[in-house]
């Protein structure tokens, strides 16, 4: 049993995250904008006010738990942007595309900035990343600003895998699967309890021999 920390813990996976460790003894500080009914009911302690764009905010999150000692960090807020799937339109809104690199990937770094040293040594960090980031997985197309966005996330995860090796932290950069949530209008399929069993069963596989691996929940390794 340990403390963990996640971010976009108010609904969808994050939420099921926050249960599913809850439920098993953990002690969870879930990180969101605005709290929700449902994350309110599991008694966890709850740090609202963080968008992941905001220095600020961020920064204040980071005096919250500094003289906390985190064993699990999980890196699970994001945003899939309407860029359309499997066409290139002119018209692409690079408002959009921004918008995604800011969430998916700034926001991510900018909270591993101020959370690291709040890690314990032999700690984990489990970034929520999607098998769109696969270069080597695109047969699709479409989707730049999610895919780039979400592709960049990866390419952080190794670069923390490797600095934060001789903290003894390692890192995992999981996809959950095709997850029933807000993001993908309820299609999927798979619950988010489910894939956030299997996520806790990768969590708790994760090592220093396979950080910086780029894992389906499932088990599957996927390509970068
Ligand atoms: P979701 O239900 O839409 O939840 C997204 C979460 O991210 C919410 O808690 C949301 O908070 C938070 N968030 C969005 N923008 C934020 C910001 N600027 N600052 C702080 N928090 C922010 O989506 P989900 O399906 O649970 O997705 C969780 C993660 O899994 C994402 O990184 C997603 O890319 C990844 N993923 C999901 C699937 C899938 O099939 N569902 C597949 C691959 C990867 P608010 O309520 O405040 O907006």
């Amino acid at each position: 049993m340990g403390t963990v920390l996640i971010t976009g813990a108010n609904r969808g996976i994050g939420l099921a995250l926050c249960r599913l460790f809850k439920g098993r003894g953990d002690t969870v500080i879930a990180v969101c904008r605005n709290t929700s009914p449902e994350l309110a009911a599991l008694g966890v302690e709850i740090v609202d006010g963080i968008d992941g764009r905001s220095d600020e905010a961020v920064a204040q999150l980071g005096r919250r738990v500094a003289d906390r000692r985190l064993d699990i960090l999980v890196l699970n807020a994001g945003i899939l942007g309407d860029d359309g799937i499997g066409k290139f339109d002119p018209a692409l809104d690079l408002d959009s595309v921004r918008e995604q690199f800011e969430v998916n990937a700034l926001a991510p770094l900018r909270v591993a900035r101020q959370l690291v040293p709040a890690l314990a040594n032999g700690a984990k960090i489990a970034l929520m990343t999607s098998r769109m980031g696969s270069i080597a997985d695109n047969g699709s197309g479409g989707s730049y600003g999610y895919r780039m966005s979400k592709a960049a996330l990866n390419a952080m995860g190794m670069s923390l895998a490797r600095d934060l090796k001789s903290r003894g932290i390692a890192v995992a950069i999981l996809h959950p699967g095709y997850v029933r949530t807000d993001m993908t209008g309820g299609s999927g399929n798979v619950d988010p309890a489910d894939a956030a069993r299997m996520l806790i069963e990768r969590i708790d596989g994760l090592n220093l021999e396979n950080t910086g691996t780029f894992w389906h929940a499932n088990g599957e390794q996927l390509p970068w």
